[in-house]
């Protein structure tokens, strides 16, 4: 292979989104295998990488520049689908964090905090990014609340 058009990935490991520039999520097979098509899969090494940029059309990419759109994947994926779960392993929805912005206690999120201590949150084969969903959750949560004051 002519290195020429091989674009390493930066000395200190990190690796951008060819279309938007924004740093990519290493993700393992987990993710791929459930949220791309199988024929998009097949063009896929074993990992690849996440770019979270909503405005982005990129949800994975390799180094070589291989993408998949939010058209190739098999499954709808918050936050390009908002009636998808945010929470990957435990299924909480947008709905679910703005019925808790309702209520004096957002008891539906510290009922994912507490179980995503458990051995049933499998969030790096199961969300679409590969990471914990809570991050995401509290942005979404306190951003509702600011909107509602
Ligand atoms: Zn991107």
């Amino acid at each position: 292979m002519n290195k020429a058009f091989v674009r390493e990935p930066d000395f200190d490991g990190r690796v951008f989104c060819p279309r938007c520039g924004s740093e990519g999520i290493l993700v393992g097979s987990g993710p791929l295998d459930r949220y791309l098509l199988p024929e998009k899969r097949g063009k896929f090494p074993e990992t690849a990488y996440c770019c979270t940029f909503l405005r982005c059309d990129v949800v994975y990419f390799t180094a070589l520049e291989t993408t998949a759109e939010v058209t190739d994947l098999a499954r709808s994926a918050y936050p390009y689908d908002l009636d998808a779960p945010i929470c990957a392993c435990f299924g909480l929805n947008y709905d679910d964090v703005v019925d808790d912005t309702d209520d004096s206690q957002p008891t539906r999120i510290r009922n994912i905090v507490a179980r995503s201590k458990t051995a049933d949150a499998r969030c790096a084969s199961l969300s679409l990014d590969g990471r914990c969903c809570l991050a995401e959750v509290q942005r979404l949560y306190m951003k509702l609340l600011q909107e509602k004051s």
